[in-house]
């Protein structure tokens, strides 16, 4: 079975929008090496989605454990420069991705497993 209680709909007109393990989710198919990837529906508003939509996975060129990597280091306490150095990926991107992660992140596993999309429009209710 698919653990989906992380994900939430991101379709800011649906009334699920944003709850996480609503209930309103159903994979529909897997894409990508390994079919690894899944394309998730809302019953809700029908609308489809990548589970990597919204996270800071999606849309980036860096390998997903290289991710992992870069927001573990910084979950622990590095700098942008220290992490960088340790990872091997440039400043800019560390920076980018610690934004991106921080601002809505409760932990990292939230970020790198569920799938909220970040709020950039003031608290959901
Ligand atoms: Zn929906």
């Amino acid at each position: 079975m698919d653990d989906l209680s992380r994900f939430c709909c991101l379709n800011s007109e649906c009334p699920e929008h944003g709850k996480r393990g609503a209930g309103n989710l159903t994979v529909t198919s897997r894409y990508g090496p390994d079919r690894q990837r899944r394309m998730l529906r809302c019953r809700t508003c029908k609308v489809r989605f990548s589970e990597r939509k919204g996270t800071p996975l999606f849309d980036s060129r860096l390998p997903a454990e290289r991710v992992g990597s870069v927001l573990e280091h910084i979950a622990e306490g590095c700098g942008v420069r220290q992490t960088g150095r340790l990872c091997g990926v440039n400043r800019g991107t560390v920076g980018r991705l610690s934004r991106i992660a921080g601002e809505h992140a409760r932990d990292l596993h939230d970020e790198l497993v569920g799938l909220s999309p970040p709020h950039t429009r003031g608290p959901v209710r």
